[in-house]
């Protein structure tokens, strides 16, 4: 199939990209390159330079393109600025969203996979959390994803789009060509890796917690697993399979947690000396564990997660990093 990736020079979407590939898939990329890295897309991908949200711009490429699928991973995503500035997250991951499904309907492509959170539960009442948990986003950024995941749910009864939604918890890890790299850098396992590559401590916030050492507990997800459920995803929204009749919402994890300090120990152990690290104070908002429920990836799309562990998602995050960043932190192939 030919599948339009949104955001496909990013982190998640670019392993995606290359996931598609490797099956024997044609990739569209569409990307602004606002956070996306244009050394992410691989030659066989072609890339569109524009916007999801700019619909004459979506006109033409539906035109001209003629997908059958699309993989919606590009979004605004960070929760912090989403508190401040709650506009451009409506702006871009519901208006910018509506204007991407408008184009699509009206060029007849009805298969659609989003790239959905976790952020959506809020600070969930148990934990691990199944997909029929309360909806209760404590920020734009969840509160967005969720209301487009709600868009997703009409257009099916309405329009007969087929889509599934991947509700993401953490993801970590790489491949050897992409791995995450953000401006700034909010989350653990980066973050951590480059305390140990500059010496500067990165601060943990906070190890009073109700868990087993007091730090929070968080499922880490490898992004080439998430690329794999993608895949997934994807061909189960074929009209004749019967996986998705409609809107299928999924989480994905890999159904267990790791703590803050289990990560800062098997980073240790991966780069081989210690991690310099400082206890700070709680940041706001943290729930003190979230884990995925994943029988329903397993039941209805076949999917479970092949890399586990943090060895495997901290090692290959490391691997990446030494080979495509250089002393300053900056991307150089
Ligand atoms: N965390 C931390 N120090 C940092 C970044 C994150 O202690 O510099 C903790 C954070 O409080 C959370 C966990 O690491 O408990 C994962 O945070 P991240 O931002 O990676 O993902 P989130 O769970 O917020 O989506």
């Amino acid at each position: 199939m030919r599948v339009l990736v949104t955001g496909g020079a990013g982190y998640v979407g670019s392993v995606s990209v290359e996931r598609l590939l490797d099956a024997g898939h044609e990739v569209v990329v569409l990307d602004d390159l606002t956070t996306g890295h244009r050394a992410s897309v691989p030659g066989a991908a072609s890339l569109e330079i524009a916007s999801y949200g700019d619909g004459a711009a979506m006109g033409r490429l539906f035109e001209r393109a003629r997908v059958d699928a699309i993989l919606h991973c590009a979004a605004r995503s960070l929760v912090g600025e989403s508190v401040r500035e709650p506009a451009r997250y409506y702006r871009d991951n519901v208006s910018g969203g509506i204007v991407l499904l408008e184009a699509a309907r009206q060029a007849g492509v009805g298969r659609l996979v989003f790239s959905s959170t976790a952020a959506v539960y809020g600070v969930p009442e148990r934990t691990p959390i199944p997909e029929t948990a309360p909806l209760a986003p404590i920020n734009p950024y969840g509160e967005t994803k969720r209301t487009f995941e709600g868009a997703l749910r009409f257009y099916a009864e309405a329009y007969g789009l087929r889509s599934v939604s991947l509700r993401y918890f953490n993801v970590a890890g790489a491949t050897e060509r992409n791995g995450e790299l953000h401006d700034p850098e909010t989350h653990l396992i980066p973050s951590v890796l480059r305390a140990a590559e500059t010496g500067a401590p990165i601060s943990l916030f906070g190890d009073d917690y109700p868990t087993l050492d007091g730090t929070c507990v968080r499922d880490y997800i490898h992004v080439a697993d998430l690329a794999d459920a993608h895949l997934t995803a994807l061909e189960a929204t074929a009209p004749d399979d019967a996986r998705t009749d409609a809107a299928l919402v999924c989480n994905l994890g890999i159904g267990a947690g790791f703590s803050v300090r289990e990560v800062v120990d098997a980073a240790a152990a991966v780069v081989g000396r210690p991690i310099p690290a400082t206890m700070g104070p709680r940041r706001v908002g943290d729930p003190p564990v979230l884990v995925a429920a994943v029988d329903r990836a397993r039941e209805v799309l076949g999917w479970t997660a092949q890399r586990p562990t943090l060895e495997e998602m901290i090692g290959s995050a490391w691997a990446w990093r030494r080979t495509h960043l250089d002393e300053s932190g900056a991307r150089i192939s």
